[in-house]
């Protein structure tokens, strides 16, 4: 077999067979539908990082997996990664598997249908569809199946989301209507379960054809085919939709659901460090593990540690999140102890307390030509200063980034860290009219971040009403002004 585009470097968005330049090498990324990658291919992937890598792994905000190499990967080691299902088999659609679940989808007691086969059925899918290759690589769809661990609200093009409605579990369509960063929109269209593989065959298709139409008229470049959200904007949902029953030969059911935002509708609110620390399963006597990844990034040595954890006391297998950890399944009650000491000992994390649970950070100025600042290491920086001074009583989440493309998730985050020109960070805190907060400082040096962190926390500490008031809680109702000058007496 001979592979048509090895490594090209033009990619906007990387994969193994159109791996991209970066400051810090050449980035591949091996895109695993649902985010489970298996111990067997663990040891493959450990394998090349060791030869071929800079010996670290690391776990994108879409729970992929991103490497880094000083060249392009030989042909042999993606034939190999073809034959261990690390990618596609066909090289054309393997950009398109960016297929996202609830990393507690099968397991979780919560879920109201397990959407792994659906996932495995999309992705077989697209291997018998080359002609979807031209669609952009970003297409992304998500399927969540009810589960407490939700993924609904992350970023994408159509977002798939079961509820049940007189002992029917239908799925209740989304899609991604707003702007880079935003929760997809429900539409108001419900598609009985039996019927996804066919709708979202629909949706693709013509998707497909506007794509052919606006590559034909030159509207876009082969290599930056429109977003599915530019078809949104140019024809509206009212028309897709009805191209899409068109090609389907039946109306789509309309939604009896009021079209809110999921938390508003009465979901559970549901924070991202929940996935963490010890769970029950709903499989009796079995539980799971969520562990704590600093920033996303393993060593290879950490990932072979957790895939034989998973082979020897779990289900063969990890999970990977969207806030870049991983959940180990399937531990049975009397294993749960020295699994957890074993993660331990590999230099890992399961509490949600820990300082390196709550930082999250975008790629930086190594990875990422639009960052303006190193936040890989000033995120680490903070990390490692909270890890000697705090003792955190209640989960905070933290997110830094090099620009403000919210690539780091700001509009979740108690407090965000936003990068500008000036090589200075932005702070912000809480909930505000705009996705990153309240602005608490408009420029605060890199080196200082540390010690502003811990005074905040302390303060937040101290000061909260009752131990369980959150920090959002808690600096909602502050006066910044007043706040800032309580931080600079700290
Ligand atoms: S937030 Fe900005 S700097 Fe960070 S990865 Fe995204 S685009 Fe790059």
């Amino acid at each position: 077999m001979e592979f048509s585009q090895l490594q090209s470097t033009t990619a906007i968005c990387p994969s193994l067979f159109n791996a991209t330049t970066a400051q810090d090498g050449i980035l591949s990324r091996i895109r695993l539908p649902a985010g489970l990658i298996t111990s067997t291919q663990c040891e493959v992937l450990v394998q090349v990082v060791n030869q071929f890598g800079n010996g670290e792994i690391q776990i994108t905000n879409r729970a992929n997996l991103q490497i880094r190499t000083s060249r392009a990967l030989p042909e042999e080691v993606l034939l190999d990664f073809q034959d261990y299902g690390l990618a596609s088999s066909a090289e054309s659609t393997d950009g398109l598997r960016n297929m996202m679940a609830s990393p507690s989808a099968g397991i979780d007691t919560h879920a109201k249908i397990n959407i792994i086969p659906l996932v495995k059925a999309w992705n077989f899918y697209l291997l018998q569809h080359p002609e979807l290759a031209i669609l952009s690589n970003k297409f992304s769809i998500c399927f969540d199946g009810g589960e407490a661990i939700r993924v609904s609200d992350r970023p994408n093009d159509i977002c798939l989301v079961a509820v049940e409605i007189n002992g029917e579990i239908y799925f209740d369509l989304h899609l991604g209507l707003g702007d880079r960063g935003d929760s997809p929109a429900l539409v108001g269209v419900l598609i009985p379960h039996n019927q996804v593989l066919e709708v979202l065959a629909a949706l693709a298709e013509v998707y497909r054809q506007y794509t052919q139409q606006q590559l034909e008229q030159k509207i876009h470049l082969r290599s930056r085919p429109p977003r599915l959200r530019d078809l949104l904007h140019d024809w509206g949902v009212k028309k897709y939709l009805e191209l899409v029953a068109e090609k389907l030969g039946y109306t789509l059911k309309p939604s009896p659901l009021a079209p809110l935002p999921l938390r508003e509708r009465g979901t559970r609110a549901f924070e991202v460090y929940e996935h963490l620390g010890i769970h029950a399963q709903k499989q009796s006597g079995l539980f799971y593990i969520g562990v704590v990844i600093p920033l996303g990034r393993l060593t290879s040595r950490q990932l072979q540690g957790l895939a034989k954890l998973a082979k020897q006391y779990g289900g063969g297998a990890l999970r990977l999140t969207p806030w870049q950890n991983l959940l180990i399944t399937d531990i049975a009650e009397a294993d749960l102890e020295q699994v957890t000491q074993e993660i331990l000992n590999l230099g890992l994390y399961i509490s949600a307390h820990h300082p390196y649970a709550a930082i999250a950070a975008c790629s930086g100025y190594k990875g990422c030509k639009s960052a303006f600042t190193d936040t890989q290491a000033d995120a680490k920086a903070i990390a490692s200063h909270l890890e000697k001074c705090i003792q955190l009583d209640y989960p905070i989440n933290l997110h830094v980034s090099g620009c403000d493309k919210s690539c780091a998730q700001h509009h979740v985050s108690d407090i965000a860290i936003v990068g500008q020109a000036s090589a200075t960070y932005k702070v912000y805190v809480g909930d505000g009219e705009i996705n990153f907060g309240r602005e608490l400082y408009a420029e605060y040096a890199a080196d200082e971040l540390p010690q502003l962190m811990e005074r905040l926390i302390n303060i937040y500490q101290n000061q909260r009403q009752n131990p369980d008031q959150s920090f959002r809680e808690f600096v909602n109702q502050c006066n910044l002004q007043e706040l800032r000058e309580v931080i600079s007496h700290a």
